[in-house]
């Protein structure tokens, strides 16, 4: 037997078996959870992988997932026909940690002890495949890569802090391909390996896994089975009628025996007509693919025909995951034909300022071994992202619609921000974006208002829609600017989110009403006296030369304004220039 080699893992490792154990206690059967995940992406893999490598299949094992369970003993073993992994796969990925999963799951629990969120919430993210030794004291792991032609077996038990590495040599532990894990449960822990308890948490975290889960059960047949007549019984009756043919008598018996039982439902939701599918199932199916805790604000699932065919589930989430972690969005899952493909885009498929929005895509249009470049040239997939936004705007529409105002609100606070940067970078969308906005105005305290409220507000006279960008309510507020406006009752958008500015400016008009920025100098209320501006100027003028004289380069001009009516002065941007607002914007390169 070849020998078994002694590996340390990473230090890291160490501190986060620890920190799962200890934070999870309460949460164990996650567990399962995680290595039904980690076998569901390695069948996806696989699959992937052999659309452009056939051979990679030719060990014809089905793509699926079985789990057997012995109670008596306490062992659980999780088989996938899955991709498997090499001798160096398995020190690098279960020695190290380069997994997204287990990142999350350090910074979660990093800001859960300064948040004092409850820990329990952490039992929802992908704590990844150590979550195994919250149940176990020791694991095994054999594997079989279409890599490698030999299966090796990784062996690590709980509070340890090396593991060991060895070759399959048993005949009968030899797979054709993919992964085996077998979990020695601890004492207390033993119940898990109930088999009615692993069908449970199969139905409960893993319905939506796209590839069969088996579970290992005890079923029971009745069969009628032939007995001959008690003979006493028959006697005592005493005289049988000969001429009548003896009556055969049946009893029913439970035959009992063990059989592989599909658990999950495979069909994928997208797939179901949305009539059939509850809020509850789409609300499942979104924390369960995107590691989320939190059921989604709003979904919309949908069938496009015509031109292009594909279904989608689209969700805006309930709040906004840190930046940190949205480096890499994974938002979108791209499928065709019901193979996942890639949920790694650069905004070929969906635009990256709507890069909050989660959802799964479908596509029998799309070839099966769709690269990169195909997606950026792809027709059809320029047509699928133009409905993919159209859809997303359509289903904010509907949360800004809802007769809980809270869920808007809760929108705008985490999301306004991206739709703001949509007025920038998407320009055939302003249509659509616009409407979804909302500012401080003059005319509101500290509650936010549309562009059509604001619009419905204007007087019979007002052209413009007026705004003013300020670095807070209480400085917009005050502003001098605002005196001839609020005297005409004229409402003021107040821009305080540095974003404002900018995506109004690129908007320039809303409903054939162009935004005038009241800081600005030329800025005209419609009520010219040419008369006595002359007067003005004739008395004021050299006053005029005169402060510009004294203030020299500080300034670029010096002129008599209609716009005040209290302040004696006031200091604006030229009519090409950057706005106050902008300068500070740029000064403090938040730009
Ligand atoms: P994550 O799934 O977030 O990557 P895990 O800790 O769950 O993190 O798994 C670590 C890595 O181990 C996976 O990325 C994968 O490469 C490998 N792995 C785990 N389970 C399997 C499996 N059943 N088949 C193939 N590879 C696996
Ligand atoms: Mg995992």
């Amino acid at each position: 037997e070849p020998p078994s080699e002694k590996f340390e893992y990473q230090a890291e490792v160490s501190r986060l078996m620890d920190l799962i154990v200890h934070s999870l206690y309460s949460n164990k059967e996650v567990f399962l959870r995680e290595l039904i995940s980690n076998a569901s992406d390695a069948l996806d893999k696989l699959r992937f992988l052999s659309v452009t490598e056939p051979e990679l299949l030719k060990d014809a094992v089905d793509l699926d997932i079985r789990i057997q369970s012995d109670k008596d003993n306490g062992i659980i073993t999780i088989t996938d026909s899955g991709i498997g992994m090499t001798r160096e796969e398995l020190v690098d990925c279960l020695g190290t940690i380069a997994q997204s999963g287990t990142a999350k799951f350090l910074k979660a629990l990093k800001d859960s002890k300064d948040a004092g969120v409850d820990s329990n919430l952490i039992g929802q993210f992908g704590v990844g495949f150590y979550s195994s030794f919250l149940v176990s004291d020791k694991v095994t792991v054999s594997t079989k890569s279409p890599k490698s032609d030999k299966q090796y077996v990784w062996e690590g038990e709980a509070n340890a802090n090396s593991y060991t590495i060895r070759e399959e040599t048993d005949p009968e532990k030899l797979l054709p391909r993919g992964t085996r894990l077998t979990l020695y449960l601890k004492r207390d822990d033993k119940g898990f390996a109930h088999p009615e308890r692993i069908q449970n948490l199969v139905k409960n975290y893993s319905q939506f896994v796209s590839f069969p889960i088996y579970t290992w059960q005890e079923k029971g047949i009745t069969k009628e089975v032939e007995v001959d007549e008690d003979p006493s019984e028959s006697k005592k009756e005493g005289d049988e009628d000969p001429n009548v043919e003896k009556k055969k008598k049946t009893k029913k018996v439970v035959e009992r025996y063990w059989d592989w039982e599909l658990t999950n439902e495979t069909q994928p939701i997208w797939l179901r007509n949305p009539k059939d599918v509850t809020t509850e199932e789409y609300n499942a199916f979104y924390r369960m693919t995107f590691d989320e805790y939190v059921d989604p604000l709003a979904s919309s699932h949908f069938t496009t025909e015509g031109e292009v065919e594909f279904r989608s589930i689209l969700f805006v989430p309930s709040f906004k995951k840190d930046e940190i972690m949205n480096t890499k969005t994974k938002n979108i899952r791209l499928y065709v034909k019901r193979v996942f493909i890639s949920d790694d885009f650069d905004g070929e498929l969906f635009p990256k300022y709507l890069s909050f929005v989660k959802g799964v895509v479908d596509s029998n249009d799309l070839p099966l071994n769709v690269s990169r470049e195909i997606l950026q040239e792809s027709r059809i997939v320029r047509i699928m992202k133009k409905r993919l936004v159209r859809k997303t705007f359509d289903m904010i529409l509907g949360i800004s619609q809802s007769e809980n105002k809270e869920d808007y609100e809760k929108f705008w606070e985490n999301f306004g921000k991206y739709l703001k940067l949509g007025c920038i970078e998407d320009n055939s969308n302003h249509k659509r974006i616009a409407p979804l906005l909302r500012f401080f105005s003059s005319h509101a305290e500290n509650e936010l208002i549309s562009l059509d409220e604001y619009v419905e507000n204007m007087k019979p006279e007002q052209k413009n829609i007026y705004y003013i960008a300020a670095d807070s309510l209480t400085s917009a507020r005050n502003t001098p600017f605002l005196e001839r406006l609020v005297e005409k009752d004229y409402e003021v958008l107040f821009l305080v989110d540095p974003m404002d500015e900018i995506a109004i400016q690129n908007l320039k008009s809303y409903k054939e009403k162009n935004f005038v920025d009241i800081s600005k100098e030329d800025l005209d209320l419609g009520e010219k006296d040419e008369e006595k501006e002359k007067e003005i100027k004739q008395e004021f003028g050299h006053m005029c030369d005169w402060i510009k004289k004294r203030l020299g380069e500080k300034v670029a001009n010096v002129q008599i304004s209609s716009r005040l009516s209290t302040s004696p002065c006031v200091l604006v941007s030229g009519k090409f220039g950057w706005s106050a607002n902008m300068e500070r914007l740029m000064k403090a390169q938040t730009l």
